[in-house]
């Protein structure tokens, strides 16, 4: 578990923010600051390895390439035979495949046949393309015109002997995974994975498998929240659905911060509900409400009941997505150990929709970013933006992030977007 952090206070009261509007940027660099890693270690196989934080560096035991070798098909010569004003007939002593060395080293006047990857022969020093030769029989005739060393992938040119080959910090991709394989590495020393607790709160809610009664609807909070953590690799700990009552609220907090490292809740914190929650919160740890300055998603809840952290989400199914994505994953990154935390590529895209945005807040609205028969790409709103509409989500690709001073958006107008998925 994280050390308990002594001065959460300071969020609420040293802070020059107005907790009634408080801007993104400025959350998460609250946030950010009570954010301790974990450290407990455990070593897993590289196939186990992906996906999961590495906690120590990866130093390569050996040189890549192990030995010179040869980045084309032709002739190793020694370049020292070659003529700079004309053609010079060597002869080819043998061969080198990769995988098959040639035995010995080449004497002057002589050259080997290599293939891409063939070790190059003592003696040698330069390969020439098989292209910009004449072969008759065992006599090869090559011109003028060559650099010493062409062609010649160097022995540890990709990576020397005790050189770092990955760093501590670093998410395992398919990549990573081949290249400590390349090393010989058959396991590697990972930070254990962060515990996440969450529960939906709401006497609305029903659990599938229940017939909802009139005024009940099903928790689908719980499933997002699943999902979006198992994605990001945490194990998970669902505690289900919590009714709107202080005793069953504050056994559900205290079971949470007890068995995880963060707790996240969805549905609560929001202009009436929050009251009573906040008075439990005040009680069981340190926790802050914010009213943040964007759409969806304007009521946060974050803090620390007891040693672990604590993200209380909207209950708005939507804002429960765009809230986890632009505070909570960076912080769980940040928590399991990832240094530094990987950015969500954003960039500029021109919108072919008419967009509502009103100043003075940071929108993430769902969009589809597409490509025409042309090859440009371009972004379309995903249609109603309801924060209670999770079909947005279902169909969007990315955000469309209206920035704070931004007002309506007429089409053709560049805007900002976040991919939601990466290739690896
Ligand atoms: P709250 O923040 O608790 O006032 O909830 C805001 C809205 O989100 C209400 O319409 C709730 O019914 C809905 N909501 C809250 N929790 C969930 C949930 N777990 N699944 C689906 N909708 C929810
Ligand atoms: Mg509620």
């Amino acid at each position: 578990m994280n050390e308990p952090v002594r001065d959460t206070r300071a969020i609420s009261c040293a802070d020059d923010y107005d907790p009634n509007s408080m801007p993104v940027e400025k959350a998460r660099e609250v946030i950010a600051r009570f954010l301790a890693p974990v450290t407990a270690t455990e070593r897993v196989s590289v196939r186990a390895g992906l996906g999961r934080v590495l906690a120590e560096d990866v130093i390569s035991p050996l040189n890549v390439p192990a030995a010179d070798n040869s980045a084309m098909d032709g002739y190793a010569v020694r370049f020292a035979d070659l003529k700079a004003d004309g053609d010079v007939m060597l002869k080819n002593a043998g061969s080198s495949f990769a995988g098959v060395p040639f035995n010995g080293a080449i004497a002057a006047g002589q050259c080997v046949r290599i293939m891409t990857g063939g070790v190059v022969p003592q003696g040698a020093d330069t390969i020439v393309m098989q292209e910009h030769v004449k072969a008759d029989g065992d006599k090869i005739t090559i011109g003028k015109g060559h650099k010493k060393g062409q062609n010649l992938r160097k022995a540890g040119e990709d990576l020397a002997t005790g050189q770092v080959a990955l760093k501590r910090g670093v998410t395992l991709h398919a990549a990573d995974c081949g290249l400590i394989s390349s090393l010989g590495i058959g396991e590697v020393t990972v930070y254990r994975r962060l515990r996440v607790a969450f529960f939906s709160t709401g006497d609305e809610l029903v659990s599938i498998g229940t017939q909802p009664k009139e005024g009940q609807i099903f928790d689908s909070n719980r499933y997002t929240i699943h999902a979006m953590l198992t994605r990001m690799g945490c194990e998970v700990l669902d505690m289900g659905v919590v009714r709107d009552d202080p005793k069953l609220l504050e056994k559900a907090f205290n079971d949470a911060a007890a068995a995880a490292d963060v707790v996240i809740t969805s549905g609560g914190v929001s202009v009436g509900e929050a009251d009573f929650v906040k008075d439990l919160l005040n009680k069981l740890g340190e926790v802050v409400f914010w009213k943040i300055a964007m759409k969806p998603g304007r009521p946060l809840a974050y803090g620390k009941i007891g040693a672990a952290h604590f993200f209380g989400l909207p209950g708005n199914p939507v804002s429960v997505m765009v809230t986890f994505y632009q505070f909570v994953r960076d912080a769980l990154l940040k928590l399991a150990g990832c240094d530094p935390v990987p950015l969500t590529p954003s960039f500029k895209v021109p919108c072919t929709s008419t967009l509502k945005k009103a100043p003075g807040r940071t929108e993430f609205q769902r969009g589809i970013l597409s490509r025409d028969a042309a090859g440009s790409w371009s972004v379309r709103v995903t249609g109603e933006q309801g924060s209670g509409i999770l079909r947005s989500m279902s169909e969007a690709n990315c955000f469309i992030i209206l920035s704070t001073d931004q007002g309506n958006v007429t089409p053709g107008t560049m805007v900002d977007v976040q991919v939601l998925e990466g290739i690896i």
